[in-house]
């Protein structure tokens, strides 16, 4: 059994080869009398055990039952699991006087269970982890390359990463991090250019209470929640598919605004019927894991909006078959069943998107920094710096430029990630609905 010997560790006990004193840690306690332990916790003399091996049930039972009735106190205790072997850091405090006793049977469990220990006395605990955030980190596939990027610029920003877990694995694997010592504020830009230039998407959020508890999502639609946009399939019921596109690139192009684009847009859409708004509503494609981060969101508690600068006929009555609750868009004037090719009421353009999230947050008595927008226009850009995490999914160039976060992957679910839910979690979830309820 492979067993490092700890620096340091006084004595022999069985299996142990004897070795002197180290750097006098015990010594030092004795010499401080009995008053350490009323220390702070950074003051104290600590034991941190570090075992690896096979993972199998009862590790934990083992080991703990070994120590047990040495009246040593569980500072820490943590494991993860990567590919069936285990890593288990335990951090003791209140150390017995016998110290050779509880290391010796810290080994001898180990030496039984074929489990790689190394013991190192020290003082204390982790130090006080500061302005803390929540780095994540997507990628199809997730190279080293990446992550050596990540690393560079949270240590350039001077940050330390003290925590690192996997959230999924497939079809992207995502690292979630938790970084101290530095600030959004400072690291989201700096890791946002270093994700565009190196191929892989990354988000950075507060940790601490922001991140737990109820959000309110909302949501574009047209390239964001369906992989369509609404109007060109209604043009294409007028036969004004070209048209449409014409307005569309001249908008684009920045020679028209927002507003003038979809007047004129709407105005080829005047005598269709009605029951265009059926056909329509039965030619939308949902992005990929749009309904699992829906349904995920609702089971969650959490509050899920819409805005578009599409149209609520439309709209409407797909959020209602999502189970969303809070929707606004575009109204088209309908006069003896046909369309007029005229919109009624405010447009909604980038300015009314924005008012939109707080009017939904101020409804849902939630905060901004509560709030999570997702679009990818030009005319979601104010919306995404409104809302405490904006995230532009699968956008333009000049929209991914100026977002906090990008996504540019094609699953809409990843969003549940960035909010720190697992791959396993959203699953469980699904199974626990209807099977009808999933993404198909
Ligand atoms: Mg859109």
């Amino acid at each position: 059994m492979p067993v490092a010997r700890p620096a340091g560790r006084r004595g022999g006990g069985a299996g142990w080869p004897a070795a002197s004193p180290g750097p006098c840690v015990r010594d030092g306690r004795a010499a401080r009398g009995g008053s350490w332990q009323d220390r702070g916790v950074l003051d104290r003399l600590t034991l941190s055990a570090t075992l690896t091996g096979p993972d199998r049930p009862g590790i934990t039972h083992a080991l703990m039952s070994a120590i047990a009735g040495l009246g040593t106190e569980v500072l820490d205790l943590e494991q993860v699991v990567v590919r069936g072997q285990v890593t288990i850091a335990l951090l003791l405090g209140s150390l017995p006087d016998d110290l050779d006793t509880l290391q010796d049977r810290l080994a001898g469990t180990c030496a039984r269970l074929g489990y790689r220990l190394t013991i190192d006395e020290g003082l204390g605990d982790n130090p006080p982890r500061l302005k803390r955030v929540v780095v994540t980190v997507l990628g199809r596939p997730l190279r080293a390359t990446h992550l050596a990027a990540v690393s560079r610029v949270v240590t350039e920003h001077g940050g330390n990463i003290d925590r690192i877990r996997r959230l999924s694995r497939t079809p992207l694997t995502t690292l979630e991090l938790v970084v101290s010592g530095t600030d959004v504020a400072h690291l989201r830009p700096a890791l946002a250019a270093t994700a565009a230039e190196t191929g892989f998407d990354v988000s950075v959020s507060p940790a601490g209470l922001a991140r737990q508890g109820r959000r309110l999502v909302v949501m574009d639609v047209d390239s964001t929640l369906i992989q369509d946009e609404v109007i060109e399939l209604l043009a294409a019921h007028a036969g004004k598919q070209a048209e449409v596109a014409a307005v569309t690139g001249a908008a684009m192009r920045g020679e028209i605004d927002f507003t003038e684009s979809l007047h004129q847009r709407v105005a080829t859409l005047a005598g269709l019927p009605v029951s265009v708004f059926d056909a329509v509503r039965a030619d939308i494609r949902l992005t990929p894991g749009a309904r699992t981060l829906v349904a995920t969101l609702r089971d969650l508690g959490f509050a899920v909006g819409l805005v578009s600068g599409g149209f609520i006929e439309v709209v409407g009555p797909l959020a209602a078959s999502l189970g969303i609750e809070h929707v606004h868009a575009n109204a088209l004037e309908v006069v003896d069943g046909h369309l007029t090719g005229r919109v009624t009421g405010e447009v909604v353009d980038r300015a009314a998107k924005a008012r939109t999230l707080r009017r939904f947050a101020d409804a849902e008595g939630l905060p901004l920094s509560r709030t999570v927008a997702i679009g990818d226009g030009a005319n979601d850009l104010d919306m995404l710096a409104t809302a405490g995490l904006g995230i532009a999914f699968n956008a333009k160039p000049a929209v991914r430029a100026s977002a906090d976060t990008s996504l540019n992957l094609p699953y809409l679910d990843a969003v549940l990630y960035l909010l720190g839910f697992s791959r396993e979690e959203v699953e469980d979830a699904a199974a626990q609905r209807r099977p009808d309820a999933e993404d198909a």
